[in-house]
């Protein structure tokens, strides 16, 4: 298997460390779980608490969005646009599948980004438990893209799934962020 060449700059530049059961990306602490594991819990949450938990999950998504641009913005000095495509781009280390924005208007205050190829479509996919759930299903990447837009806009955003590959063809789903 051959490391993509934006893990290796990571590597290299010492941005992901292993050490003695601790791991680290970009100075953050973190955790490799099996999507497996991962899929289990929100199975367990969905049982208990139905939707709400993809309203959970989208929060928390927020959440790291908001954190991951005060960790990255502290530490460099750059302008928005530079700025988003980094954020972005060190999402596509997390396994959350490949983020990439295919519209960044500053100006308007939009963003039209994709990921492709998402666990959580497969995962769901497969689960006796989650198979039926009716619209989007990854409102953890949509709450990640969220808190980064919402934090570089500086203002209060709406954002939507607007086609999940949970639902149709391809792998590709397509997100819509505008301030509000
Ligand atoms: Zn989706």
């Amino acid at each position: 298997m051959t490391l993509s060449r934006f893990l290796k700059k990571m590597l290299i530049a010492r941005q992901l460390t292993f050490k003695e059961g601790h791991f680290e990306m970009l100075g953050i602490r973190g955790v490799n779980l099996p999507v497996f594991t991962l899929t289990r819990f929100i199975e367990e949450m969905y049982e208990s608490q139905e939707d709400a938990v993809f309203d959970m999950l989208f929060r928390a998504g927020v959440k790291h969005g908001k954190f991951g641009v005060e960790q990255i913005g502290q530490k460099n000095e750059m302008g928005k646009k530079e700025f988003f495509h980094r954020a972005i781009g060190s999402g596509n280390v997390m396994g959350l599948g490949k983020f990439e924005i295919q519209k960044l208007d500053l100006e308007e205050q939009v963003m039209i980004a994709t990921v492709s190829n998402s666990p959580f479509v497969e995962a769901f996919e497969e689960s006796n438990v989650l198979s039926d759930v009716d619209g989007p299903v990854d409102h953890l990447q949509r709450g990640i893209l969220h808190g980064i837009a919402e934090e570089t806009f500086e203002t209060e955003i709406s954002s939507t799934e607007e086609t999940c590959a949970f639902h149709g063809d391809g792998d590709t789903c397509r997100f819509r962020f505008v301030a509000r």
